[in-house]
């Protein structure tokens, strides 16, 4: 395996569909996917170096595939890291993250407005281990400065948050991280790098859930953690050969070619989050609107600054209501007059979504919880695809035009 030779300096969107590794002897344009799950060895000999890891060479798919190597080599291009390695999905590379980092009697300080699965994975998962988790306000920098301890070895952030688009200052918890000599981790699945490359602010680590925006048409699960060569070396790479939470040829493959489509899907799909986020902010059913392009976002000069000028595909809203009862009444009349939106809770598809987060996302919380991270019953989220503006405006006008409204 040979990565492909490019001159230097070349744009995001040059790299998206131009790194990868060389092509077979065929000379393919469109990159291969080898399908296989060992490889042939040319003899006995070369196999005994291969496999005192003396010679580089492919033996068997947990251990390294080239399709994979593709996608990794392809997507630590975009993040502007050295390396990437692969994961079985968003989750796994949280737990591959994990594994490697942390040992027991750890202690890692974390957003409490992270993605429901990855709180789980720490309070759940790694607590069993001896790890200790903190969660902290997403945009407090100084709790999370409160929260460090002399055994706190991670932070964990994401930004925007889901579903309410708080944005953190990843610089700002950089410096929090590495002035207690700890690393911080940046789940990137919202922006993407083609709106947020997390290490240029100081990130040590970017996590993906490759299943969103780098797929893009929400056909596969995946992820990966980018990081330097000799992380995955040394760290990483160690644990997926031997744990195997590798990803599929198959779903590098189709996330190798989604993420030539990435930066103009991802420029198309913003800039009708932003319009639909202006128009719902006009309608007499809506009280609120959560879009980190709206001027009157709360971070929205930080969000400008981090995401390359752009809000992110994702806008949530409020639905007039009288109480948590009518909200929620309201909210599920909206999503189910819907005619062309998937209501589900996938997001970063080609195909607009839109969810109820408190009965479906956040169902698993209390209602005080709920509260208190301000998803309330009235709240509606919206991962917008590449439909048309004005199909999008009428078709949740459709809902919001019928409410019955006694408040
Ligand atoms: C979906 C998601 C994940 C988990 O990814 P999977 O590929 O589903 O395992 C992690 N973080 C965020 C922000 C997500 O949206």
């Amino acid at each position: 395996m040979t990565v492909k030779k490019l001159p230097p300096g070349l744009h995001l969107d040059t790299l998206a569909v131009r790194t990868g590794i060389e092509p077979s002897q065929y000379g393919e344009n469109s990159e291969t996917m080898y399908l296989t799950s060992s490889f042939i060895q040319p003899d006995a000999a070369t196999a005994a170096r291969r496999f005192a890891q003396e010679e580089e060479g492919y033996m068997y798919t947990r251990v390294g595939n080239p399709t994979v190597t593709s996608m990794e080599v392809r997507l630590a291009a975009l993040e502007g890291t050295e390396a990437a390695i692969a994961t079985s999905s968003g989750m796994a590379a949280i737990l591959l993250l994990g594994m490697g980092l942390l040992r027991a009697g750890d202690h890692v300080v974390c957003s409490q407005s992270v993605f429901g699965s990855t709180i789980r994975l720490f309070s759940g998962e790694f607590a069993k281990f001896g790890i200790e988790t903190t969660y902290v306000s997403q945009t407090d920098v100084s709790a999370w400065a409160a929260a460090i301890r002399p055994n706190t070895k991670l932070l964990f952030a994401e930004t925007p948050t889901n579903p309410l688009t708080d944005v953190c200052d990843i610089q700002a918890l950089a410096d929090v991280a590495h002035s207690a000599g700890a690393k911080l981790a940046v789940d990137n699945c919202f922006c993407s790098p083609s709106l947020q490359q997390p290490t240029r602010f100081g990130a040590d680590y970017v996590i993906h859930s490759g299943t969103k925006y780098l797929d893009g048409q929400g056909r596969v699960v995946a992820g990966a953690i980018c990081c330097t060569q000799k992380e995955v070396d040394d760290i990483f790479l160690p644990i997926t050969r031997t744990a195997g939470m590798v990803l599929s040829p198959f779903n590098a493959w189709v996330v190798l070619k989604g993420m030539e489509t990435l930066s103009i899907r991802m420029k198309a799909q913003c800039a009708t989050a932003l319009e639909l986020a202006t128009w719902l902010q006009n309608q007499p059913q809506v009280t609120r609107v959560f879009y980190p392009g709206l001027p009157s976002h709360p971070q929205h000069a930080l969000a400008m600054r981090q995401q390359s000028g752009l809000g992110g595909p994702v806008v949530s809203f409020e639905v007039r209501h009288k109480d948590a009862a009518s909200g929620r009444a309201n909210a599920f009349h909206v999503i189910d007059s819907t005619q062309v939106c998937s209501i589900t809770t996938n997001l970063g598809d080609t195909k607009t979504t839109i969810c109820h987060p408190a009965s479906t996302s956040h169902a698993r919380i209390t209602e005080a919880q709920r509260s208190a991270a301000g998803i309330g019953q009235g709240l509606i989220r919206v991962a917008v695809g590449l439909e048309h503006i004005e199909d999008l405006k009428a078709d949740i006008a459709r809902g919001l035009d019928s409410l019955k409204v006694s408040a």
